[in-house]
């Protein structure tokens, strides 16, 4: 009796125990496999009779989840990437559009973080980081929405927060470490675009974020010196680490290669938004060729070297 009697409390705490959720493990057999849509939702010729929901949520594995934001809200199309670790989840960049009653980002995210917890035995009350690329408004619109969740970090929207909230100390060369919780994310500056911008790499799916440094459209550089520096760090990051996919923000080109008029709301002919380290190292190269101000289509994407925002085309093929 006495013995039984002792062992009561430690029966009690197995009982625990075995309640608790078994930590997902991020670290074997990398990098975790995932899959794109075969096609993204693209917006439509008329917007007004577009039945596309605001928010694609495509789940890339079941720990990572990719959204796009439908068109006919705004022809920015932004993509968002949302990665779970056993502490926290991470959702990068929030779409172009600000009001929840127009586009409810929220609801959406707060949805797939139900479905994420239900799936794997969590409370849904998971702390939320919300992080960007960079501090253009098509990428952090919507994170007024997410002002009143609980458990919720911001990066902070000046640079000096930004650099504060990833504590680097020598920007943008500092490559820090994130740790969702097995999960890590690597974050370092990746200015020329704007001056102030970052890059991410998620160590379990091995996804390269470079936001709109380098993505499938008109990569629109602000300071060139600065660019071509952040393209080489890409390149550098690329030649010591797997990557199993590089992905940006937009997609503004064509599967063969004509750039869709800036303000497009309808993209039938989209190439993916995934792209390799082949495509990275051949822009890059191209780069080191670039004397001049002007527009060039590398055969991959455009450089548009302090253009502002000019497209090739000034007509666009899909107005009516
Ligand atoms: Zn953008």
């Amino acid at each position: 009796m006495r013995t039984a009697k002792h062992l009561l409390p430690l029966i009690f705490a197995t009982a625990l125990l075995s309640a608790a959720p078994r930590p997902i493990d991020f670290t074997a057999n990398l990098p975790a496999k995932g899959t794109f849509p075969a096609k993204w939702i693209h917006g439509s010729p008329s917007l007004l009779d577009n039945t596309d929901p605001p928010v694609q949520v495509h789940w890339y594995n079941a720990h990572t989840v990719i959204m796009r934001e439908n068109k006919a809200y705004n022809y920015e199309g932004a993509f968002m990437y949302l990665y779970f670790g056993n502490d926290r989840a991470i959702l990068l960049d929030q779409g172009s559009t600000s009001s929840r009653n127009e586009w409810p980002l929220r609801d959406v995210v707060d949805g797939v973080i139900a479905q994420w917890a239900k799936a794997n035995g969590r409370s849904p009350d998971i702390e939320l980081v919300l992080a960007f690329s960079h501090l253009h408004g098509d990428h952090f619109a919507a994170i007024n929405q997410f002002i009143d969740r609980p458990k919720t970090r911001m990066m902070g929207l000046t640079h000096e927060e930004m650099v504060a909230f990833w504590g680097m100390k020598n920007y943008p060369a500092d490559q820090v470490e994130f740790d969702l919780g097995g999960r890590k994310i690597l974050v370092w500056g990746n200015p020329g675009h704007i001056d102030s911008e970052f890059a991410y790499y998620d160590t379990y799916t091995q996804i390269l974020f470079t936001g709109d440094v380098f993505y499938r459209g008109r990569c629109y550089v602000g300071n060139f010196r600065m660019w071509l520096a952040s393209m080489k760090r890409l390149v550098e990051f690329a030649a010591t680490h797997l990557v199993a996919h590089i992905v940006g923000c937009h997609i503004e080109i064509t599967t063969k290669g004509q750039d869709y008029p800036r303000g497009t709301t309808y993209q039938p002919d989209e190439p993916p938004v995934q792209m390799d380290v082949a495509m990275l190292k051949r822009t890059y190269a191209f780069a080191q060729t670039i004397k001049e101000p002007g527009i060039y289509f590398t055969g991959d994407v455009y450089i548009c070297n302090q253009t502002r925002f000019k497209t090739t085309i000034d007509r666009n093929p899909y107005a009516y």
